[in-house]
């Protein structure tokens, strides 16, 4: 029996069973941009915090760039990169005869997230990556997020979707208007959606710096 380790993008809580699925045979398998941010040190700006390069047991061994697919016993696996999103890195994971999409770290269910400007992340791609996850998925589909309650649907990846392009819309509008960060996030262009989402690791005004970042 073949088995497979699949990183949906480069960061340490995604990635740090490597070394472990490595010794046990698996083929660790990630997009090319997650293999290049795993073989050198990583500074991520909004964490303050440089990770160091991995050991070389923890690096994939099977890259791909575009799409790729995996039979794993009598699983179909698709590999899919979204571009730019989260990281550079991120890909989606179907598997076929199951119904379910693994979405890695687009999507984060029923809280703000986290977007990773220092290794090619923006918001723009994270709306981009989730319009892609609503094409992929029926009502029937089981969603695995990457952070928040671990099993969603469509409709709770839908309000996902709405939250952050009014959002988005919000901050671009403060931000062509001429406003400073410290204005916009004064303006809380996040209101109406604080109660839902902003309950957890990524405030509202953490959240506003992140898309004002990328609008
Ligand atoms: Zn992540």
């Amino acid at each position: 029996m073949h088995s497979s380790g699949i990183n949906t993008h480069w960061h340490f809580d995604h990635a740090d069973g490597n070394s472990w699925l490595n010794a046990e045979g698996a083929a660790i398998v990630a997009h090319a941009n997650t293999h290049m941010h795993l073989l050198s040190a990583q500074r991520v700006e909004d964490w303050d915090f440089n990770f160091p390069s991995s050991p070389l047991a923890a690096v994939p061994t099977e890259v791909f760039s575009s799409e790729k697919t995996i039979a794993l016993n009598r699983s179909t696996l698709h590999l899919r990169y979204y571009g730019p999103a989260h990281t550079d890195g991120d890909i989606s994971v179907t598997f076929a005869e199951a119904d379910i999409l693994h979405t890695g770290d687009t999507f984060w269910n029923g809280i703000y997230p986290f977007i990773d400007y220092s290794t090619g992340g923006g918001i723009d791609g994270m709306i981009k990556a989730t319009e892609a996850n609503l094409a992929a998925a029926t009502d029937k589909t089981i969603i695995i997020p990457g952070h928040g309650n671990p099993v969603s649907n469509r409709t709770e990846l839908s309000a996902y979707r709405d939250m952050l392009v009014a959002i988005r819309d919000n901050v671009a509008r403060l931000k062509q208007q001429g406003h400073s960060l410290e204005e916009t996030i004064g303006a809380k262009p996040t209101a109406a959606f604080d109660a839902m989402w902003g309950q957890f690791l990524i405030t509202p005004a953490s959240f506003t710096r992140l898309v004002y970042e990328g609008g």
